[in-house]
């Protein structure tokens, strides 16, 4: 079995699909790897490093493509929404593709890929259970995420983190407000309080607040209660209009006392909800940040400018995308493990095992043979079911 790894083609993508020392595993597992020319330079793993540890390294692009077998990518289309089509073309039937394909972006995009008859898993599927936490991409780049949003608030705000006393006064610190703590909301705590600010978090889960305690924040608790808050996976479930428009008038006057919001609320396959409207932007004190985790799925500040920093009101609002680019020595590194163990499931003992019982293999396979074959899927973009899929239920 040939694992190709391409180098990652979006627009200031500094990552790369696997790092040299991911490649002793894969080799035990029966894996060879063949590598674009320069894939792993800018995540600081050079050509020689793979080469190293066995690689073949090949300086053409589509090279990659006719020799593997399974390309495994970071943002392969669907996720690359800018460049990732190109790769189409390169991709022939029945070859295994892995990667980050946002499986809920666009029906066009996966019906692409679909089409070129590649059998393709997307990571961001890959099921929330102990047996998939080493494979869990979403979470290993929430991680990097959540991490660098603090970082990214405490370079924009004109004031320092931790409380300080000094000969020239004493310095109040910082006050942090972290919105929606999942597994970047987490780590974005825990790294606003090892800067030393004061931290408080707020998630429509109850469920979370014992984490937040935990990490020496304050649970922010609102006179409201959404119904059945989490779904059987953990995510967050969707919430009626007058949920969120009482949970804003709520949030006004909390948001009002920070001098930082991070925002990382979505909700799977919808948009993100506004939680910080444009009358809270303009309650924040001038010099304030507002870094919003949740750009890519439309934000959640009604004054984010996706992709973009703005400043409105004399608040400085960050909607920068793909933050986990930023730190791509490590994203790359944790996203590598995330794969290695993902491809021990699907190849043993250097043959493809596509043993579709396999929970892991089964929720995130996408497309096989031409079609979109990933029943929520389907459901999901309101495609019948496929006749085999009626079958099987009989
Ligand atoms: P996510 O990225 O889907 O969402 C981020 C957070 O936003 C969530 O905590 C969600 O509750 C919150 N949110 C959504 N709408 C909101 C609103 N209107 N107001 C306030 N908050 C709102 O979350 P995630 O990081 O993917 O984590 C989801 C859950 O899954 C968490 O409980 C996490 O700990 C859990 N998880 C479990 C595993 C595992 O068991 N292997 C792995 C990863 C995550």
């Amino acid at each position: 079995m040939i694992v190709g790894v391409p180098r990652e083609s979006f627009p200031g993508e500094r990552r790369v699909a696997l790092v040299p020392a991911a490649l002793a595993n894969l080799a035990k597992a029966g894996m060879e790897v063949v590598v674009e020319a320069g894939a792993g330079t800018e995540a600081g793993y050079p050509d020689a490093e793979y080469a190293a540890k066995g690689a073949k390294i090949l300086p053409e692009r589509s090279e990659i493509f006719r020799v593997a077998d399974i390309i495994v990518q970071v943002l392969a289309h669907g996720a690359n929404d800018k460049t990732g089509k190109a790769d189409l073309a390169l991709l022939r039937r029945d070859q295994i593709l892995v990667g980050f394909l946002r499986p809920m972006g666009s029906v066009e995009s996966i019906t692409e890929i679909a089409s070129s008859g590649v059998t393709s898993f997307s990571v961001e599927l890959i099921p929330r259970t102990t047996r998939a936490q080493s494979m869990d991409a979403l979470s290993a780049m929430a991680t990097v995420a959540g991490y660098k949003a603090v970082l990214i608030a405490a370079e924009t705000l004109p004031r320092f983190f931790p409380m300080l006393t000094t000969a020239a006064g004493t310095i109040t610190p910082s006050r942090v407000l972290i919105l929606g703590v999942g597994v970047a909301g987490l780590q974005a705590i825990a790294t606003a309080r090892r800067l030393g600010a004061v931290v408080s978090a707020y998630d429509l889960r109850p469920a979370v607040k014992e984490q937040v305690q935990s990490l020496g924040a304050r649970f922010v608790e609102l006179a409201i209660e959404a119904k059945d808050a989490q779904d059987a996976r953990g995510y967050a479930t969707a919430q009626d209009e007058s949920f969120y428009r009482r949970q804003r008038e709520l949030l006004g006057k909390v948001i009002a006392e920070h001098d930082v919001v991070i925002t990382t609320a979505v909700v799977p396959g919808k948009k993100a909800p506004t939680l910080v409207t444009k009358e809270m932007v303009a309650g924040m004190a001038p010099g304030s940040v507002i870094v919003d985790l949740a750009a890519e799925r439309g934000g959640n500040c009604e004054l984010t400018h996706v992709g973009e920093k703005a400043v409105e009101h004399g608040v400085t609002i960050i909607g920068w995308l793909n933050l986990a680019s930023s730190v791509p020595y490590h994203a790359s590194q944790m996203y590598a493990r995330n794969l290695t163990s993902f491809l021990a499931l699907l190849v043993k003992e250097g043959k493809l095992q596509l043993n579709l019982k396999d929970e892991i293999l089964r929720e995130t396979l996408v497309t096989q043979g031409g079609e979109i074959v990933n029943p929520r899927l389907r459901e999901f973009f309101s495609l019948p079911p496929l006749a085999t899929q009626e079958e099987a239920k009989k």
